[in-house]
């Protein structure tokens, strides 16, 4: 999976990436399903472990334009964990209360505990993609967030976080099948927003603003994966393969029982 991760210092073009490349996977669809399956379990197993060992702590970043699959993702690739040891926090616009802090004291309050994996549908990328696309901070501004997330992200990676995060790239017209399908779907029509149609006007705006946000934000500390992401079982795969990598390398190992337990019964 290597492949996908933006190497720290190089200049992302994302015209240049298929968002339909299925390349890593060629035994197809169905297969794949079967694959993930083993892999939900594995991530079972793994989250269970983190939490029992209580030392790491895990934040997912999950970006990407409307209709990208941040929710889809989060509801495949964590099918049957357990839902005490995840948590997920979805960031909106910000509240005049948040507005009156910096722009990171929201995201802050969110980071994961040990033993937990938190997943931030959106995140404090969004101050360098909408702020930036919609200009609500002038350049300058915004311009000098990419060395805060730098140096926030490596605090929290010193102090003990694994931080991997993912930038769901989908193309244009797999946008507008989408919003369409919710369109004219009465059980998706509820995850509809006019407001979707004005964001797609200014596709590439965010086209740039993401390349920037992957050129100027991939770390050692903190790597950006761009995923292709108009097949959503490859989309699915892809994180799940990732994060279950990184979990592996923690090297967890449960620990080890309280002394005396082979004299216990239990009448
Ligand atoms: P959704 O994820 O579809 O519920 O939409 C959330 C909306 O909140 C998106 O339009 C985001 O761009 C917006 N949003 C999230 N964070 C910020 C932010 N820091 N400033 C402005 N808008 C934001
Ligand atoms: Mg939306």
């Amino acid at each position: 999976m290597d492949r996908y991760r933006v190497i720290p210092g190089t200049a992302v073009d994302l015209g240049s990436l298929d968002p339909a490349d299925t390349s890593a996977f060629s035994n197809g669809k169905s297969a794949a399903k079967t694959r993930l399956k083993a892999l939900n379990d594995r991530m079972e197993a793994l989250q269970e472990l983190l939490f029992a060992e209580g030392r790491h702590k895990v934040l997912i970043v999950l970006q990407a334009t409307d209709a990208g699959g941040k929710d889809g993702t989060i509801r495949h690739v964590f099918e049957g964990v357990n839902p005490q040891g995840v948590k997920v926090a979805s960031f909106k616009k910000p509240t005049s209360r948040e507005l009156g802090h910096d722009y990171l004291w929201r995201i802050h309050a969110h980071t994961p505990q040990t033993g937990q994996i938190t997943i931030f549908n959106r995140s404090h990328y969004e101050d360098v993609l909408v702020v930036r696309v919609h200009s609500l901070v002038d350049r300058a501004t915004w311009s000098r967030r990419y060395d805060h997330i730098n140096d926030f992200e490596r605090m929290l990676t010193d102090e003990g976080t694994t931080i991997i995060k993912f930038f769901l790239h989908i193309s244009k017209d797999e946008q507008a099948a989408r919003l369409r399908a919710r369109l004219a779907t009465p059980h998706k029509q509820w995850k509809f927003a006019s407001g979707d149609l004005a964001e797609r006007e200014r596709w590439t705006d965010y086209q740039a603003a993401f390349e920037n946000m992957l050129s100027r934000t991939s770390t050692d500390w903190a790597p950006w994966y761009v995923v292709p992401a108009d097949r959503k079982w490859y989309r699915n795969l892809v994180i799940s393969e990732v994060m279950i990598a990184a979990l592996e390398s923690l090297d967890m190992s449960f620990p080890p029982p309280q002394e005396g337990l082979e004299g216990i019964e239990i009448t």
